[in-house]
């Protein structure tokens, strides 16, 4: 079909995230993905510099990803879950409990992020439940956290973000305390801790769970802060007795510089949610790992079962994508790859601490971030960085970057190059 007439169709009755209906924001018509390259159908290629959404880890058409995804195909490409299991899964889950924080051994495989964090709160719920404590039913996060769309992960997003004041009465009400002080190497803050100590201690006979994103905050906020927090956080769940989930959803797989951010603090959390870049990008799947304390307790509720099966949980393909996947992580030195990128990154956006209107340059692992004092705008942003052939998804008063980790040393710098011009033409 001609580009411009299939634009005009997208237009009119596709419904791309966050955008009005018919569209108006003209996205970009991609035709082909391969190594790190986007290729657009007027011919120019983007270095993509958001892993489409932080997934993408080993960039497209990675020739060992389509071989085992083809190979699968083969082999058979969906069968229900229920009363059934395979290989791929199996695989899967083995391999997760091994490579988790310690203690985590039970899998839950299901087919989103945000269905992962659903998961995550129906475990702790009716862990409480089971053991008749059923007030234990709300949520306390930190600020700045963003955990999905649906409902219960909505309800734990940021309250200024922009979702949570639409659904005000609709969604769980949880319990908010302020974002850690940023940075992840400033040693945590007393006064912040006595803060956190006392939100849970005054909650804690109605709180199920504490939920964050360790170390790194995403679509909230792109905050970083320090390790020790999370320490904190487990110290005071167990002493109240609140369980305490960590949201990897966009951290997991060495990320940032760990294989998960808990491993910065060699913390294990009793519930884990895991998606993106679990299956390189490739599928849709996430899961959420537990500990056996949680399975346990869920098993001897008055419905002894996790209540939640979705129709394409533990599908074969993306099992086998995951597979082979985190095989090519742990084969190559992920650990040097990121390193290397958050090197090039740092070197490549010193100079946008110089721009008039940039409040903070920030970097961990394979994650950069230039923080403006004013919003982005967002057209002008992308042109410019299209125009230095890089794909950049602004957002709020941030320009980042989570490139691929196979982007060469020159593809960060053109990363790079192209989130300084952005923040200059903000
Ligand atoms: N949690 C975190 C930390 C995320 O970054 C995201 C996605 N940006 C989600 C949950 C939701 O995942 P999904 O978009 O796959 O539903």
């Amino acid at each position: 079909m001609d580009p411009a007439e299939l634009l005009a169709l997208d237009a009119e009755h596709v419904w791309h995230p966050y955008a009005p209906m018919p569209g108006q924001s003209a996205p970009l018509l991609v035709t082909e993905a391969s190594g790190v390259r986007l290729r657009l159908a007027d011919g120019r290629e983007l270095i993509d510099g958001m892993s489409s959404w932080w997934a993408a880890i080993h960039g497209y058409r990675h020739p060992v990803l389509d071989a085992a995804l083809a190979a699968q195909a083969g082999r058979m490409s969906h069968v229900m879950f229920g009363g059934l299991t395979h290989e791929p899964a199996v695989r899967l889950a083995v391999t997760l409990t091994e490579l988790a924080p310690a203690g985590l051994e039970h899998v839950f495989l299901c087919d989103s992020g945000s269905v992962s964090v659903e998961v995550a709160v129906k475990m702790c719920l009716q862990y409480w439940a089971s053991s008749g404590r059923t007030a234990k039913r709300r949520l306390l996060t930190w600020r700045g956290g963003y955990h999905g769309d649906t409902f219960h992960p909505m309800s734990v997003c940021d309250p200024e973000g922009g979702m949570h004041s639409l659904w005000r009465g609709v969604l769980p009400e949880q319990v908010f305390v302020p974002e850690p002080p940023s940075g992840f190497t400033d040693p945590p803050d007393q006064s912040y801790v006595d803060t956190l100590a006392a939100a849970i201690e005054r909650h804690a006979d109605e709180l199920a769970a504490v939920i964050v994103e360790p170390v790194a905050q995403g679509a909230g906020g792109m905050r970083f802060h320090h390790p020790g927090y999370l320490s904190v956080l487990r110290e005071l769940t167990e002493a109240h007795d609140v369980l305490l989930i960590f949201d990897e959803i966009a951290t997991g797989f060495g990320r940032t510089g760990e294989m998960f951010a808990a491993g910065h603090a060699g913390v294990t959390p009793d519930v884990l949610c895991l998606g993106k870049a679990l299956t390189g990008g490739y599928l849709s799947m996430a899961a959420t790992l537990c500990t056996p304390r949680v399975a346990a307790g869920i098993s001897r509720g008055e419905l002894p079962v996790l209540a939640h099966g979705p129709t394409f949980m533990g599908n074969p393909l993306a099992a086998a994508v995951a597979n082979a996947s985190i095989g090519l992580l742990l084969e190559r030195d992920w650990r040097a790859e990121v390193g290397r990128i958050e090197a090039g990154l740092r070197a490549g956006l010193a100079p946008a601490a110089r721009l008039d209107g940039v409040t903070d340059v920030r970097v961990l692992g394979a994650i950069g971030v230039i923080q403006l004092d004013h919003p982005v705008d967002m057209a002008e942003a992308t042109r410019v960085a299209t125009g230095l052939g890089v794909w950049l998804r602004p957002f709020r008063d941030l320009i980042y970057a989570m490139p691929p980790y196979v982007c060469t040393d020159s593809d960060i710098t053109a990363i790079a190059e192209a989130m300084v011009a952005a923040a200059g033409s903000s």
